[in-house]
C-alpha cells in the first residue's frame, strides 16, 4: 500500500466483493460465467486490488468502460478476457488487439475505419445490440446485415460475443424489460440465420443475474452488486441474494473545542450555536467528493450519529459533537460503529441520486486502503 499522511481513508472489504460474487455464482446456471465489471476504478473501490480478488472468487474476465482502463489492466499484468464496452475510437482498434482486449462493435463506419493491415493480432469484438437502452449498438437486422460481412470479409476480425443492456431490469414492473428481451430473441433469430460461427451473448448486470438467473446466456456483468449494494429498492426488497458492502469511508477527529452559545461554524457563518457546544473538526471536504451538499447528514463517533454542522470546506467539515472526544478519535462516514451503521444508500437518498454514484464521487485524494 502506498504510505499517506493524513487521516481520511476509504476501506474497501475484499471479502465482501468474494461473498458476494460466491452469492452470485450459487444462484446462476454452473454454465453461466461472470464478468466482474471494474470500469470507473471499481466503481471507486480500486480496480486492480478488486479485479485480482473478483478472478481469484469466480469471475472469468474483466469489463470496463474505456480503452485507458482496459490498457491499466493489462499493465498491470491482468490476463483474463477483458473487455471494454463503450465506444473505442477506430484508430485505437491496433492497440486492442495487440493487447487482447475485446472491444464493442456496433458502427458500419467504425469496421471500415479500422486498417486491419494494422492490426498485430486478431481484434476480438462484441457486437451491442440497442434493444431499449438507447446508448450504443444496432437496433435493426438491416443494420446487422450491413455490419456481418464488414466483419466476415476481414480474416483479422473475430466475433466473439453479442451483448445487449437492459434499461430497468431493476424495477418491479418487468414490461419494458420483457420488451427489451423480445427484441433481443427478435435480432437473435435473424442472426442464428445468417452468421454460422461459435459465438456468445451476454444480457445481463447485476439486476437481471440475480434476479433471472435462469434468463442469462454464456456470461453476466456483475457490477454494482459485486460491490454489496443492490441496484434499486425494488431489488433490495426482493433481496434474491445476500450482499455484504466492501466500502466504507472512515476519518478521524484532528480537532474538538467548545463553542459558546452564538459563536458559528464555517463559510457563511450559517450555523450558530444554541447552547455551549462540542464541536469536531474531520480532515475531508468536497475536494474529496464529500460534497457541500452533505450538509446536515450525520456521521458516526463512538457508535452514535452526530450531525455535520455548517457548510462543508474543500478539505474539512465539522460536526457537533455529544461531548468532547479525543483527537484521532476515529470518525465513521459510511460504514458500521457498534449497532450504528450510516449506509451508502442512506447517503444516496440523502443526495436525492442512486448508489452507484457515492462511491464514484469520493475522489482519488482519499487513500483506498484494503482489508
Ligand atoms: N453492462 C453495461 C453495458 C454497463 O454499462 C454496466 C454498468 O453500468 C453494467 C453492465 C453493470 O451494471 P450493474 O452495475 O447494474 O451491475
Amino acid at each position: 500500500m502506498e504510505t499517506f499522511y493524513r487521516d481520511s481513508w476509504v476501506e474497501v472489504n475484499l471479502s465482501a466483493i468474494e461473498y458476494n460474487i460466491k452469492q452470485l455464482r450459487q444462484r446462476l446456471n454452473s454454465e453461466t460465467k461472470i464478468y466482474a465489471v471494474v470500469k470507473a476504478n471499481a466503481y471507486g473501490h480500486g480496480d486492480e486490488r478488486v479485479a485480482k480478488k473478483a478472478l481469484e472468487s469466480g469471475a472469468d474476465g474483466l469489463a470496463v468502460a474505456l480503452l485507458d482502463e482496459a490498457v491499466k489492466l493489462r499493465k498491470a499484468g491482468f490476463t483474463a478476457p477483458v473487455l471494454v464496452m463503450g465506444w473505442i475510437r477506430p484508430e485505437d482498434a491496433p492497440l486492442a488487439a495487440e493487447r487482447e482486449i475485446a472491444v464493442t462493435v456496433f458502427q458500419e463506419e467504425w469496421l471500415r475505419m479500422v486498417d486491419s493491415s494494422q492490426l498485430s493480432k486478431p481484434l476480438k469484438l462484441h457486437m451491442k445490440w440497442d434493444t431499449g437502452m438507447g446508448r450504443i449498438g444496432i437496433r435493426t437486422t438491416e443494420e446487422m446485415d450491413r455490419i456481418l460481412p464488414l466483419i466476415k470479409e476481414q480474416p483479422n476480425f473475430k466475433l466473439e460475443a453479442v451483448f445487449t443492456h437492459f434499461a430497468t431490469a431493476d424495477e418491479v414492473s418487468l414490461n419494458y424489460f420483457e420488451e427489451q428481451e423480445k427484441r433481443f430473441y427478435k435480432l437473435l433469430s435473424h442472426f442464428e440465420r445468417v452468421w454460422s460461427g461459435n459465438v456468445e451473448f451476454h444480457i445481463g448486470n447485476s439486476a437481471a443475474s440475480m434476479r433471472f438467473p435462469d434468463r442469462m446466456k454464456q456470461y453476466v456483468r456483475f457490477g454494482i452488486s459485486m460491490y454489496g449494494l443492490y441496484p434499486s429498492n425494488a431489488v433490495k426488497e426482493e433481496r434474491p441474494i445476500d450482499l455484504k458492502p466492501a466500502f466504507s469511508l472512515q476519518s478521524r477527529l484532528v480537532h474538538v473545542k467548545r463553542l459558546e452559545a452564538q459563536e458559528s461554524i464555517s463559510y457563511g457563518a450559517t450555523y450558530q450555536a444554541e447552547n455551549e457546544e462540542w464541536i469536531g473538526t474531520i480532515p475531508l471536504g468536497y475536494a474529496d467528493g464529500w460534497i457541500r451538499k452533505l450538509q446536515g447528514m450525520e456521521v458516526l463517533v463512538n457508535g452514535k450519529r452526530h450531525p455535520i454542522v455548517g457548510r462543508i470546506c474543500m478539505d474539512q467539515f465539522m460536526i457537533r459533537l455529544d461531548q468532547e472526544y479525543p483527537i484521532g478519535t476515529k470518525v465513521t462516514l459510511i460504514g458500521k460503529q457498534g449497532d450504528e451503521e450510516v449506509t451508502t444508500d442512506e447517503v444516496a437518498d440523502y443526495l436525492e441520486t442512486i448508489n452507484y454514484e457515492v462511491p464514484c464521487m469520493i475522489s482519488n485524494r482519499v487513500p483506498r486502503v484494503f482489508i
